[in-house]
């Protein structure tokens, strides 16, 4: 029952091509000059350390001071009410943007944080983890990027350990295009609330887009407890990104909080 859809037009792509990229939102038609949008990649020509200069626009990259992913270590005790997830099963709708396999979603599902209100929009895959626990890295991350209807981001960050078979992303990697560029279709509704871990134990900080033009608008909320993905699961992933985890950022004057209501 699936429906493949080939988007062979370059732009897009390039519409979604950050995978928590701000432009992203907006339709493909504001992507249209490629000078806006430069190709950056995690290695060789473009990667991390050239993030900065490829474009004006990306100067947070290497000047910001509230970058990530981060170290989450020693963070520090605070009351916080959890994150308020209210999210729908939704038809999937898979896109291979060149960086990660991102997953749009449907509108109404919706995320209650801090007292604000955010609007799920689609969530993607790193290899290897980007955040680290206490130095600890793990095989994937996958991200739950949320929207404020002002324009500020809140992502929830869900670490992915080798394991017991994962029957959500196993719906995922069936569907995912294996080409960049490239978007497909299933019927299959998949609610996303089955990537989240039972204990609700979460870090908390200030920080930015993993990719360009890391853009310092995000209020993170990363997991403690990691979910699993079978070895051959993440084998899978691997082969179509052996590394889209952009290096570990500096905590400098910022505040890590771990949520222990
Ligand atoms: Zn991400």
């Amino acid at each position: 029952m699936q429906r493949r859809q080939l988007l062979r037009h370059f732009i897009a792509g390039a519409a979604c091509a950050c995978p928590a990229c701000g432009t992203f939102f907006k339709s493909a038609a504001a992507t249209a000059s490629e000078a806006a949008h430069p190709h950056w990649a995690y290695e060789g020509h473009g990667g991390p350390a050239e993030w900065s200069k490829l474009a004006p626009e990306y100067a947070a990259c290497g000047m910001g001071k509230e970058q990530s992913p981060i170290d989450l270590a020693k963070g520090i005790p605070a009351m916080m009410s959890d994150p308020a997830v209210s999210w729908q099963a939704g038809a999937l709708e898979v896109v291979n943007n060149g960086h990660t396999i991102q997953v749009n979603c449907p509108k109404g599902s919706t995320l209650s944080l801090d007292g604000h209100s955010y609007e799920l929009l689609q969530y993607h895959f790193h290899h290897p983890s980007e955040h680290t626990i206490a130095g600890i890295s793990f095989e994937m991350e996958v991200h739950f990027v949320h929207r404020h209807a002002e324009g500020g981001l809140a992502v929830l960050g869900v670490m992915i350990k080798a394991g017991e078979p994962n029957p959500a992303m196993e719906t995922i990697w069936r569907t995912m295009p294996a080409l960049g560029g490239e978007t497909a279709k299933s019927e299959t509704a998949l609610h996303p609330g089955a990537m989240l871990p039972k204990d609700s134990t979460t870090y908390r900080y200030a920080g930015s887009l993993t990719t360009p033009p890391c853009s310092e608008v995000v209020s993170w909320v990363v997991y403690r407890q990691p979910i699993t993905a079978s070895p051959e699961q993440i084998a899978r992933f691997a082969k179509l990104f052996p590394n889209n985890a952009r290096p570990m950022q500096h905590l400098n004057r910022r505040k890590l909080l771990l949520d222990v209501l």
